[in-house]
């Protein structure tokens, strides 16, 4: 497998095309961002703790029966990946109360949601990623209803290995972010799963251990995450 062209270059990753139409390589960048882009740094070792939390996660889904764009890791900041035509939405799958959903609705943070709230976002830099309702999504032909009914069932899906997996290492998924694509016909998981995209506690003292760290400057970002990993059974050093 050769890497070939940049075919994209988004906030956290890079995206290249290789010798494979239907392969693509992921390149896990340090550059952290938040508020839309507003707010820009780079962290030493994040791009490196971010591709091997990816694909252990990635792994775990795969095993559950998940589908899911992962091959295989290519070095510390690369994956091998399928090719997704992506679906331009990002779905989000909330257990407890916490950023944006408190703040628009004022609920308090930490409430825990039972049934847990789902939510479409419409993946959009230039519109700030606005949440969408289903009838948007059919309307604007992002998905049909049948793509609809697969992202909901695929993100519970994953709502139900990983909080199970977190609770293991003493840590609860507050809420976290899927997106998925299209390949040969099946809805399929792609993008990554990292602290940069949920959020996670500590079980007993709900010290925040993801990218809130960063947004609320708590300092230890990357620390942290190798923490959650760690706790996961992962060994970065592997
Ligand atoms: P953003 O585009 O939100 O700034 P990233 O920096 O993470 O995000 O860029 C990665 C881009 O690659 C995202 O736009 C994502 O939708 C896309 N992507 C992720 N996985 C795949 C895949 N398997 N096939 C095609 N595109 C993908
Ligand atoms: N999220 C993400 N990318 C986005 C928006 C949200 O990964 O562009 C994740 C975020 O990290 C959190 C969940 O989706 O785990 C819900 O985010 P929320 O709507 O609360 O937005 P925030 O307040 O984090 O901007």
């Amino acid at each position: 497998m050769e890497k070939r062209s940049e075919l994209y270059a988004g906030k956290a990753k890079s995206v290249f095309t290789t010798d494979d139409p239907d392969l693509l390589v992921l390149v896990f960048r340090n550059d952290t961002s938040a508020f839309d882009g507003k707010k820009v740094e780079q962290l030493d070792r994040k791009g490196m703790v971010n591709n091997k939390f990816n694909a252990f996660i990635m792994e775990k889904l795969k095993e559950a029966g998940i589908p899911t764009h992962f091959e295989t890791l290519l070095s510390d900041n690369e994956a091998l990946v399928k090719k997704l035509d992506m679906l331009p939405l990002e779905c989000v799958v909330r257990n407890r109360a916490a950023g944006s959903i408190c703040r628009r609705y004022g609920i308090e943070e930490g409430k825990e949601l039972l049934p847990p709230t789902f939510e479409f976002f419409y993946k959009s830099d230039a519109l700030g990623d606005p949440m969408v309702n289903e009838y948007h999504v059919r309307s604007f032909e992002w998905a049909t209803d049948e793509q609809v009914a697969k992202m909901k069932e695929l993100t519970f899906a994953v709502n139900d290995v990983l909080k199970a997996l977190f609770l293991q290492g003493n840590m609860l998924l507050v809420d976290y972010k899927l997106e998925f694509g299209m390949f040969n016909g099946e809805v399929t998981l792609g993008d990554e799963f990292s602290p940069d995209g949920c959020r996670i506690w500590d079980a007993e003292t709900k010290e925040k251990l993801d990218k809130d760290r960063f947004r609320q400057d708590l300092g230890n970002v990357v620390e942290s995450y190798e923490l959650v990993g760690r706790r996961l059974g992962l060994d970065f050093d592997a």
